[in-house]
């Protein structure tokens, strides 16, 4: 459902980000990226939501071809991905409830509809009881949770993340892990990008390593690897 062919990045000033990377995610998998910094993982990512397009090659998502997914539909493929970042991206004046019934308010849902779905999902991160705060009240870790309720609101089968655990507490880290396994056990796709060796080594599952833009392992229940 998620499919690589061939694919290579270069950025518009020469940096050949990702080289010719193969590959294929199966609906419902749970895959780790890791890699050192500059390796080439974010840029891998941000491909499969079209934040960035190959310079070559073919990348299907949920079997569309998203180089030749016209501009105009790119808000449609991203009703099917939730993506999580670092630093949460939360708007700082609206309230947890009205951060994350933003994205259906767009997509001009019912009323009733988001009310219920809001919910739904707050109570899946545990954060329904501060649903009217606004995100300065909230400590970091209940700051992610919020983004990732946003990030499934629209129920989308595939859910990426770049670092979620980046900015967290080991507390707050495994908090976060406890979501994204839910949401897998519910048949969600889950990409995510980390340098968490702690987590990885104990919360085993598919581990791709990206080195100079390459994929240089790919294991079912691969550990973290690297020394250092
Ligand atoms: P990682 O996520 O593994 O740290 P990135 O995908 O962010 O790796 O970066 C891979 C390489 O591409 C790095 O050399 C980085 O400097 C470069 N790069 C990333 N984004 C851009 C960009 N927008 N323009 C130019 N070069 C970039």
């Amino acid at each position: 459902m998620i499919e690589m062919e061939d694919v290579y990045k270069q950025y518009p000033n020469g940096v050949l980000a990702v080289n010719g990377i193969n590959v294929q995610i199966k609906q419902g998998e749970f895959v780790y990226v890791v890699g050192p910094s500059g390796a080439g993982k974010s840029t891998f990512i941000k491909m499969m939501y079209r934040e960035e397009k190959p310079t070559k090659g073919t990348i299907m998502i949920n079997g569309i071809n998203l180089s030749k997914l016209r501009s105009s539909k790119v808000p449609l493929l991203r009703r099917n991905i939730g993506v999580v970042f670092q630093d949460f991206k939360l708007l700082p004046k609206l309230t947890v409830f009205e951060n994350v019934a933003f994205a259906l308010e767009v997509i001009e849902e019912h009323p009733r509809n988001i009310k219920r779905r809001v919910l739904e999902v707050l109570d899946l991160v545990k954060l329904k009881h501060k649903a009217r705060f606004i995100p300065s009240e909230l400590s970091g870790g209940e700051q992610q949770r919020v983004s990732i309720a946003r990030s499934i609101v629209n129920y989308p089968k595939i859910v990426i993340a770049d670092e979620p655990t980046g900015n967290l507490d080991p507390d707050s880290s495994w908090g976060i892990m406890e979501i994204f396994e839910e949401i897998n056990n519910r048949g969600t796709t889950v990409v995510m990008a980390t340098h968490n060796r702690e987590i990885v080594n104990k919360i085993r599952k598919r581990v791709i390593a990206i080195e100079g833009g390459r994929i240089v392992r790919d294991e079912n229940r691969g550990d973290y690897g690297y020394d250092s």
